[in-house]
């Protein structure tokens, strides 16, 4: 399971960061095309933090919508799903502008 290792390493990044402090709540920003699945984010959240400063830690996770923009008619559309077509000509194909995206983008620590 990829959220594992996933999890695993944003538990050790969050963790580095705060030091010796006690983390009370990460914010993560998951892209709805980043293939994460946030159910199984959350499963191995608990699991990877226990023992750790961030055991007990609040879990927050926003979704990005997919966006794409076509790369020959600068058309914006959601994508649902990563496919990046765009349709205008046989062979147009769009960039992705947001949802594949995996970050912390915030997190709260305690002084102990
Ligand atoms: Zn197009």
């Amino acid at each position: 399971m990829h959220e594992l290792s996933i999890t695993r390493n944003i538990v050790a990044v969050v963790a580095e960061r705060a030091g010796r402090r006690r983390v009370s709540s990460v914010r993560l920003a998951i892209g709805k095309l980043s293939g994460v699945d946030v159910g199984a984010v959350r499963f191995c959240f608990e699991a990877c933090t226990e023992d750790t400063t961030l055991a007990g830690a609040a879990l927050i996770v926003e979704e990005i919508p997919g966006r794409g923009r076509c790369d020959s008619c600068g058309r914006e559309v959601e994508l649902v799903e990563p496919i990046l077509r765009c349709g205008c000509t046989p062979t147009s194909m769009l960039s992705i502008v947001s949802g594949d995206e995996l970050l912390v983008r915030s997190m709260e620590v305690t002084d102990v």
